[in-house]
């Protein structure tokens, strides 16, 4: 009765919110005394098997189907549900990004069991009644739960666990690897994706180590310029508020926050934003932050690292100036 992680990946790359669901899922096994198995989907699983051996599973299991080649939630919901009851699997896991919540609950809904998402801490050593804190309302109330189960649904919070590699535990020093094939059909090809547009800048907001964040204070969609020049020189990604991307200044995959990307960088530099309850949530796990506003009550300068009180077209472009000749540019 092993416990069960379900990897996020690309067509054969690995997301980071994978390598945290698996070092979350070594603790909790651990806590469970039951093996861990990794679950692997679509097409390019079949690559990641050394990657995830890294991290710890016991087993891991490419689920492979005609109807699997990339992500959909219902039929990832569906081949797991298949799998877990192949394996009398105690408990499933992710971790709560935007689609590990989707399976999770796909995989409630179709088997009727309860679902705790988002989780920050989670006490599995009663095997009848698991104790768990979790993030609601976007991070602004931690709430203690209990969950009881024959079969437990969660998942963590994103960002609320370092990942970390370590070798296979028990008996043998690799992983098993076994192929699952799903029985599927069209009804579980409700959501599948028929498009795909590929970046061409090589970082993405959730795993740039630098971003820089505009808000209403920017003022115009050309007011950005000066954010994208100072971003692509720190290899960094430009972000936004919702603010933002309400006047249609920027797309909204560039929008930070509850509704939008939840970001972990080495440094945020968020400017001309206030730093409400909905943008903070997608902001809060940054390594350091530095604001820079006009308001030195504004929220975001008060929980920031660093502030700058001043008018940010005029600090941005002297921090531009000053990065450009400390690199000889
Ligand atoms: P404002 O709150 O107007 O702040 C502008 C800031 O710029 C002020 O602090 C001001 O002092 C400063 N400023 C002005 N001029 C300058 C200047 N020249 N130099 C420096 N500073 C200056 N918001 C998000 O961001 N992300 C979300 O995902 C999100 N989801 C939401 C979900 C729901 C259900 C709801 C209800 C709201 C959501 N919001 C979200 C909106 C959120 O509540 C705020 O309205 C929004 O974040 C405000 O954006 P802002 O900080 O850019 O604008």
């Amino acid at each position: 009765m092993p416990l069960l992680v379900i990897l996020e990946h690309d067509r054969g790359e690995l997301a980071d919110a994978a390598r945290e669901a698996l070092t979350a899922g070594r603790d909790l096994a651990e806590q469970m005394s039951v093996d861990l198995h990794a679950v692997v989907i679509g097409e390019g699983a079949d690559d990641l098997t050394d990657e995830v051996e890294g991290y710890g599973a016991e087993t891991i299991h490419v689920v492979t189907h005609h109807l699997l080649t990339d992500y959909g939630p219902d039929a990832w919901a569906e081949s797991v549900r298949q799998l877990a009851d192949e394996l009398d699997a105690e408990a499933v896991m992710s971790v709560g990004t935007d689609r590990g919540n989707e399976v999770l609950a796909q995989l409630a809904a179709r088997t009727g069991l309860p679902f705790v998402a988002n989780c920050t801490s989670i006490d599995a050593s009663d095997d009848d009644s698991w104790s768990m804190t979790r993030v609601q309302w976007g991070g602004s109330l931690l709430e203690d739960a209990t969950l009881q189960s024959d079969r437990k649904l969660v998942t963590f919070a994103h960002h609320a666990v370092a990942a970390s590699e370590q070798s296979v535990a028990s008996g043998s020093a690799s992983s098993l690897v076994e192929e699952f094939e799903p029985e599927l059909d069209d009804s579980h090809a409700v959501t599948i994706i028929k498009d795909r547009v590929v970046e061409t800048s090589g970082v993405t907001l959730s795993t740039a180590p630098v971003v820089i964040s505009g808000g209403r204070g920017v003022g115009s969609a050309d007011g950005f310029a000066i954010l994208d020049e100072l971003a692509e020189l720190l290899g960094g990604r430009v972000g936004c508020s919702r603010a933002v991307t309400n006047n249609g200044w920027r797309p909204h995959a560039d929008q930070v926050g509850q509704t939008g990307t939840r970001i972990a960088p080495e440094i945020y530099i968020a400017t001309g934003i206030s730093g409400a309850i909905q943008h903070w949530v997608g902001a809060m796990a940054s390594k350091r932050i530095l604001a820079i506003n006009t308001d030195p009550e504004a929220n975001m300068v008060t929980k920031a690292d660093y502030a700058v009180i001043a008018d940010l077209h005029k600090v941005i472009p002297a921090i531009t100036a000053e990065v450009k000749r400390r690199k000889g540019l």
